[in-house]
């Protein structure tokens, strides 16, 4: 390892950061990267990773969400400390800064209709935005009024990010913003802004996309007198193949369904890891503990990140890979005894599974692919994949016929192990000097009904004689 220790200093406050999700949606790719971030950095530092679930709007929050996103963490293995804290629980926290805010005239009263809102900003010459109308009308709460905060009309609000530099904000700029929607509910940067004093918050590690919400929160901090100060550190937004911004829309972006289709955790957490930071030494994939002794907050880059599924499953493959023999059977588990799979429920055998596995385990890229891998030993019949057919079968019809009638023949009184059924096959491409590879194809296809699949003469090993003769058989027929 060449990077020099994190700076630690026993006068700052402890390392404490949080991952702050909305309960709107279920984790996805880009919540899951900032809360790894935050873990990285809390662990690093020997500090604290805290959660908090921001769930102060009550039209868009979906409480059963929370759950989900707490099980895709645990899945992650990003674990958390103390008790995760529900906004919805500290309204009274919040009433309280508003009246502080109200009491020292830094927020008022609003009544003013959208539509109003906008006749005025259009009158004006077209400036969208909030004008202050209500500013020292002097209005009390009431039904259908807002709370505003009372922006500085001239200064700047800055902050050093970590990631990005200097960045500052014109107040002349900002609108007079609401922090108490009409229904009584605290707006999401109100509740940030106290939340991140009364928990200690020392950094906030978010994506870019929230840049625009820190003049806010610095502003509200400024005028409830927080003490102390946040570092922070806005993570580079996560894109597609066309450099478009992931959206839950368009791409596949929540963690459950890279569970579901067969993701390891630690090589989702590591290709995580990688979007927007890199090792000083550029090897990509590492154990965990090298990642969390190598992060440094300052070497995140700027950039967009590109999400690359291809790399993500190279990742994973290299992960399978990486398991014991044992691990690679119980964690395909799940798959295997899937609803789904294509055999009858007591068809499935797992001391045979068992002889397959090392063959499947260093070809498959996802374990939702291991079924496919075996399905043809617990299957009546194999199921024909119609590419595989029409290429091997219909358009290589001679061969076929001929290798196939080859096989029946020399299967039939064989010593049934691999290297001898490898050697009386393959005598057939010799004799006629066709590639082997050409040779195994019809066989492949007449036994598994695929044209890939784990090595063959070892699935014909496990299959047996009797029903490799009859697949072979049934195929040659159809030919
Ligand atoms: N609750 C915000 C979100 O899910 C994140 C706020 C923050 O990290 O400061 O977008
Ligand atoms: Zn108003």
């Amino acid at each position: 390892m060449t990077s020099s220790p994190a700076p630690t200093d026993v006068s700052t406050p402890p390392t404490r950061v949080r991952f702050a999700p909305s309960p709107t949606g279920y984790l996805h790719i880009g919540g899951a990267r900032t809360a790894l971030f935050n873990w990285l950095f809390a662990r690093q530092q020997g500090g604290e990773f805290l959660l908090r679930i921001e769930d102060t709007d009550a039209e868009r929050s979906r409480p059963e969400l929370i759950d989900v996103i707490f099980r895709s963490l645990e899945w992650l293995g990003l674990d958390w400390d103390g008790t995760p804290v529900h906004q919805s629980q500290r309204a009274d926290a919040y009433r309280e800064a508003i009246d502080t805010l109200l009491g020292a005239g830094r927020a008022y009263w609003c009544d003013c209709t959208p539509d109003a809102v906008k006749a005025r900003a259009e009158a004006r010459g077209g400036t969208p935005g909030y004008d202050g109308h209500c500013r020292d009308r002097g209005l009390g709460p009431g039904e259908g009024r807002v709370v505003r905060f009372a922006v500085p009309t001239d200064g700047t609000v800055a902050f050093d990010d970590v990631i990005r530099g200097a960045v500052s904000f014109e107040n002349a700029h900002l609108e007079d913003f609401v922090i108490v929607r009409s229904n009584g509910t605290p707006m999401f940067h109100l509740a940030n802004a106290v939340d991140d004093a009364a928990q200690g918050i020392t950094h906030v590690i978010r994506g870019e996309d929230l840049i625009n919400v820190t003049p806010k929160v610095l502003l509200l901090r400024d005028a409830l007198d927080t003490p102390g100060s946040l570092t922070f550190a806005h993570l580079p937004l996560i894109v597609n193949e066309k450099r478009q911004k992931l959206s839950k829309r368009r791409d596949d972006v929540s963690v459950g369904d890279y569970i579901d289709r067969g993701y390891l955790s630690e090589a989702m957490v590591n290709y995580l890891a990688t979007l927007g930071w890199g090792a000083p030494d550029g090897i990509e994939i590492r154990p965990l503990a090298e990642i969390v002794a190598l992060f440094r907050l300052a070497d995140v880059n700027k950039a967009g990140a590109f999400f690359d599924v291809k790399k993500l499953q190279h990742f994973n493959g290299e992960y399978i890979r990486d398991l014991s023999l044992p691990q690679f059977v119980s964690r395909s588990t799940r798959w295997l005894y899937a609803e789904d799979v294509p055999w009858a429920p007591d068809a499935f055998d797992v001391a045979t599974f068992e002889v397959l596995a090392p063959l499947v385990q260093e070809r498959v890229k996802l374990l939702s692919e291991v079924p496919g891998y075996v399905d043809f030993v617990f299957l009546p019949e194999p199921v024909i994949d119609d590419a595989s057919w029409q290429k091997v079968m219909v358009k290589g019809r001679d061969l076929a016929v001929a290798v196939l009638a080859h096989a029946e023949r020399v299967f039939a009184d064989c010593p049934w192990t691999r290297e001898d059924l490898e050697v009386v096959l393959f005598a057939y491409a010799e004799d006629h000097e066709v590639a082997k590879g050409k040779v195994q194809a019809p066989v492949r296809v007449a036994v598994t009904g695929r044209s890939v699949g784990p090595p063959l003469f070892e699935s014909l090993e496990v299959l047996g004689r009797d029903e490799t003769l009859t697949r072979i058989r049934a195929a040659a027929a159809r030919v």
